[in-house]
């Protein structure tokens, strides 16, 4: 009896089955479903970057394997470990920032991370900037001292206090050139030349300056970071980080930590910033252009206390901008209105067109209240001792025409003083 028959209980006296229909040539391999291969030939050299998002690389055998691990010949492996995607976006922020070797990781934070925890061992302290970015600052405050790792924050804009803060067994300092909300500016040059004195890694978080603000490898810095998520990429569809360091055995260090702990970056993300990054020139100069405007312009409407932009003469930073920045003041424009709360709820609500959204650097212009969202966790007498109130907004200035954004603004700010 067939397993047929029996399976489907037939007995033996059954009729036949139909006669099999003929069966078609056997397809290609690659035609056949599963089979790997397919990718047309002749398709000719793409001009736009394809996107790859294989998670493994075929190689011809072991002896190229072990040429591709060793690195004596180009080639991947598996994604974790880095792809073309990622090469690629790589190669693209190393030129904007004289860098070489730099890594694209799966976050800005993931950049941080790399640097410092990567870097660094228990034991190892850290001095960092007292106004650094929320998670910046939370793994100063808590992660770092849960691993061992000591940390002191200080005014950046003070190059004494952060000597006064090195101690024996400090191996980094970590900051931001320019501050969030506040947009002080940090006193990179004095930094950089204690940190070369004193022996003590200097890491710079570039990402509110961007290259085209100031290139932090040219006045000393070790070590750069990014989170391409903001101005880098541009349109708030890809969260990216980048670091890069001027030292080959840095670089490789964070690459297998980042690797190891998995914090490496998705090809279609990598795919996306790419193409956002073609345009970051053009961007970064129309939204500065605009953030420029709109620092000439807020002072002179009705219920608006103070406005912060370092290029503006009245900003306590003034010179240093003009002198780290050359003249690259950036799109982000803080101001602070008359009436609390409820005028900044008044605002929001007659700002219909701007997005209210705690982030920075998309291509439309967008408004974050500090006090509800980036420094909600620090307290309002610690933030009024950095002068932010509950009337204070940062803003994300865009790259919409600008006499539209202004009027926009404007309009917001006259029905928020009503
Ligand atoms: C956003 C930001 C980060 C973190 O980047 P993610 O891509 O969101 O992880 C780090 N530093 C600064 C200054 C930032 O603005």
């Amino acid at each position: 009896m067939s397993i047929l028959s029996r399976l489907f209980g037939r007995s033996p006296e059954a009729p036949p089955a139909l006669p099999a229909p003929e069966r078609p040539a056997e397809a290609a391999p690659h035609r056949a479903g599963v089979r790997r291969g397919g990718w047309p030939d002749g398709t000719g050299r793409a001009l736009a970057t394809p996107i790859q998002p294989s998670v493994v690389y075929g190689s011809a055998g072991p002896d190229a394997l072990d040429a591709i691990y060793e690195g004596r010949e180009p080639g991947f492996t598996y994604a974790r470990e880095g792809h073309p995607n990622a090469t690629v976006l790589a190669g693209k922020i190393d030129a904007l920032e004289g860098a070489e070797g730099g890594i694209v990781m799966g976050s800005g934070m993931a950049a941080v991370a790399a640097a410092v925890i990567g870097l660094l061992k228990s034991g190892d302290h850290v001095v960092g900037a007292d106004r650094l970015y929320g998670r910046s600052q939370r793994l100063m405050a808590e992660e770092l001292p849960r691993l061992g790792i000591g940390t002191t924050q200080v005014d950046a804009g003070d190059a004494q206090a952060i000597a006064d803060a090195i101690r024996p067994e400090t191996r980094m300092i970590l900051v931001e050139v320019v501050s969030n909300p506040m947009l002080r500016v940090a006193d990179l040059k004095g930094i950089a030349a204690l940190a070369r004195e004193r022996g003590v890694l200097l890491a710079v978080d570039n990402t509110f300056t961007t290259p085209r603000g100031i290139r932090p490898f040219e006045y000393g810095a070790d070590i750069v970071i990014h989170s391409i998520t903001k101005l880098l990429a541009g349109h708030s569809d890809a969260t990216l980080g980048y670091v890069a360091a001027r030292d080959p055995d840095l670089r490789e260090r964070m690459r297998v930590f980042a690797t190891t702990l998995g914090l490496t970056p998705s090809p279609f993300d990598c795919w996306l910033a790419e193409r956002g990054l073609y345009s970051f020139d053009l961007r970064y100069d129309r939204a500065e252009e605009n953030a420029a405007r709109l620092a000439d312009r807020l002072p002179d409407l009705p219920g608006v206390a103070s406005v912060v932009y370092p290029g503006r003469r009245d900003h306590p930073d003034h010179d240093r901008a003009v002198s780290l920045l050359a003249g690259r003041f950036g799109n982000m424009v803080t101001f602070t209105l008359e009436g609390g709360r409820e005028a900044a709820n008044r605002l929001v609500a007659a700002a219909e067109n701007l997005a209210f959204a705690p982030t920075l650097g998309d291509v439309s212009t967008t408004i974050s209240h500090p006090a509800t969202s980036s420094h909600r966790a620090m307290g309002a007498e610690a933030r009024a001792a950095l002068g932010i109130t509950e009337g204070t907004f940062r803003i994300s200035v865009g790259i919409e025409p600008p006499d539209h954004l202004l009027s926009e603004v404007e309009a917001a700010v006259r029905a928020a003083a009503e």
